[in-house]
């Protein structure tokens, strides 16, 4: 084989250094008849791994966990973490890592398989994922991709000959996932409270290594951790804000500190603007709704804190009065950081103090109307949206002569503001009605148009295209109101 033919795995396993309370060595259940789904030829190519001459029989091997590529060393993570507010142990029930591929421009990504059986941390659960999650994984993890947001990703999805107990027999899957790596505040929460502080402070160290080698160098690396893990989380739930995304299952165990994306769930886009928007099934007290995000994200990070504790100061006292500064900024740098975004999606490069009275009418504006979020944005560019007749109330109207005079005092030009815009409003999300549809064909039919379709439209997001129309539709309001989604499936 010659070099352009050449797979090139390059994969390390630096987890392995770690303390083996933190993981177990196991390998990823066989599978009978795995059949390739869906791959990601552009993102094999990122990361420095080439399938062009290999055949999709040879990548369902691969990515159902048939085949170990060359150097995987696999493990399952040991961690914990607050769900819906409660302490419990987890770990990679279902998820085995491969090892970490180390990218042509060095960069350091945990090849992940998940739905790939069960592990020591399995509780009561199969190891295995449907073929219509995984799908969903797949889906709305490039779109935040394509987002520009920062995310785990999504190789392949292999589907297996098995089908599995849900509420019905339903089809399994294995999902690859790429991600800068799986350390989870859930992660600190298990050392903290299960392990000395010596397996603290290695994890710590490894973390700052692998995600913030610059920490390295300042008076106190965990604290500086600490800080740069609630800036990341601050710009990525702002970012989250920005598009009408809302994760779903904001558990500590589900919250990166290398601030991407994690854990695809019971995730969905929001469509008409309601600050108490839920749509996961479990979610009965609006605990994880688009507008409760930033608190909780909050909240998570004072988990965090609490299991830095031992490696902070000698002197508790001293080491819980250092997280709290820091923990004290919160609210002013969100703010500050939420502020900027929205005006951004005004089209204003400056924000000032009075702007929150601005965005804020326009906010509940659209809640009283029930106007699509994303849409209404669309509007302000003059772009072409579905439901126009809404634009036309007065009230609307009267809001936008603030705007346009507010946008006025500003020195750039009209086509500064619209690419300002247009750089922070997508115009294509993927609408859950849209979602459902072409989950259910590809799922139940093996009709992977519609779902190929859609992945397509989201991988441009920002670019107005007259042919996709149908993709700004929002859905039937009566619809949304009742659409549900749901956790392990
Ligand atoms: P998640 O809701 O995906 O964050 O999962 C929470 C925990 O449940 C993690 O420890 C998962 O590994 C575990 N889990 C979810 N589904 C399954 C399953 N089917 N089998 C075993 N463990 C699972
Ligand atoms: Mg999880």
């Amino acid at each position: 084989m010659n070099n352009e033919n050449k797979i090139s795995w390059k994969l390390e396993n630096s987890y392995l250094l770690l303390p083996d309370a933190l993981y177990t060595r196991i390998n990823p259940s066989k599978v009978d008849a795995p059949k390739l789904a869906m791959f990601n030829y552009v993102l094999a190519d990122e990361i420095g791994l080439n399938f062009k001459n290999t055949t999709s029989a040879e990548l369902a091997e691969i990515f159902s966990g048939n085949q170990l590529p060359e150097g995987a060393q696999p493990i399952a993570l040991a961690y914990a973490g607050h769900q819906f507010g409660y302490f419990t142990v987890l770990g990679d029930g279902r998820a085995i890592l491969l090892g970490e591929q180390i990218t042509p421009s060095n960069n350091r990504y945990d090849i992940q398989l998940k739905g790939c059986g069960q592990t020591p941390y399995s509780r009561n659960g199969d190891g295995k994922a449907t073929l219509s999650s995984m799908l969903r994984e797949y889906l709305i993890s490039e779109a935040i991709h394509h987002l520009g947001i920062p995310t785990s990703r999504s190789l392949a999805v292999v589907r297996s000959n098995e089908k599995i107990r849900r509420e019905q027999f339903m089809e399994s899957a294995i999902l690859t996932r790429i991600a800068g790596s799986h350390l989870r505040i859930g992660t600190f929460e298990f050392v903290s409270r299960y392990h000395d502080k010596s397996t603290l402070k290695k994890l710590s160290d490894y973390a700052i290594q692998r995600h913030y080698p610059e920490l390295l160098q300042t008076d106190n690396p965990p604290l500086a951790l600490f800080k740069t893990v609630m800036h990341q989380q601050i710009a990525l739930v702002v970012n989250w804000m920005r598009v009408g995304f809302i994760h779903g299952v904001m558990n500590t165990d589900n919250t990166s500190v290398s601030g991407e994306t994690i854990d695809y769930g019971p995730c969905a886009f929001m469509n008409a603007y309601d600050p108490i928007t839920v749509f996961s099934s479990i979610d009965h007290y609006g605990r994880y709704s688009f507008g409760n995000q930033p608190a909780i994200i909050q909240w998570n990070l004072s988990c965090l804190a609490g299991a830095l504790i031992p490696i902070i100061h000698d002197d508790e006292k001293k080491a819980i009065e250092l997280l709290n500064e820091i923990l004290h900024d919160f609210p002013y740098l969100y703010k500050t950081a939420w502020l900027k975004m929205m005006c951004s999606k005004l089209g204003l490069f400056t924000s000032q103090n009075d702007d929150i009275v601005l965005v804020e009418d326009l906010l509940n504006w659209m809640k009283f109307n029930k106007a699509d979020f994303t849409n209404t944005f669309l509007h302000l560019q003059s772009l072409p949206v579905p439901d126009e007749e809404i634009y036309q109330n007065d009230a609307y109207k009267t809001w936008l002569q603030r705007w346009q005079l507010r946008i006025a005092s500003e020195r750039q030009d009209a086509e500064m503001h619209k690419q300002l815009m247009s750089a922070h409003n997508p115009v294509y999300i993927p609408r859950n009605h849209m979602v459902e549809t072409a989950l259910k064909a590809a799922s139940e039919n093996d009709n992977y148009e519609l779902f190929m379709r859609l992945v397509e439209v989201i991988s441009k997001p920002y670019a107005y295209k007259a042919e996709y129309s149908a993709y700004q539709q929002p859905p039937d309001p009566e619809a949304d109101l009742h659409y549900q989604t749901f956790c392990g499936t």
